[in-house]
């Protein structure tokens, strides 16, 4: 089963002008969110990114952005390893 994080809310951005196509995040998503289609590297599935952050780190040309490590997948995350109530830290009448 793949799962999908919620839709239409990942901050994961492709700058096609500053991508050469060098595959490395490629290597790195552990989503697939990122393909290869005609010597091109696009964004197949964004619902599928869970904003981890590595496909930026790791672009040699900075040509990926996103906001890692917040919001709701890092509270889901951090709900499943400690067995507690997913909150973000976001307070009271924020995204959780
Ligand atoms: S790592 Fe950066 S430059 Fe390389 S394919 Fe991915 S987005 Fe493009
Ligand atoms: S942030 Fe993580 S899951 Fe999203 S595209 Fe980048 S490597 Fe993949």
């Amino acid at each position: 089963m793949k799962l999908k994080y919620l839709k239409n809310v990942a901050t994961l951005n492709l700058d096609s002008d500053k991508c050469t196509s060098c595959g490395i995040c490629l290597d790195v998503c552990p989503r697939e969110v990122l393909v290869e289609k005609e010597s091109r590297v696009v964004i197949q599935d964004r619902d599928a990114c869970i904003e981890c952050g590595a496909c930026a780190l790791n672009c040699p040309f900075a040509a990926i952005t996103v906001r890692a490590g917040v919001g709701c997948a890092s509270a889901l995350i951090k709900a499943g390893l400690t067995g507690g109530e997913a909150t973000c830290g976001c307070g009271d009448g924020g995204c959780c």
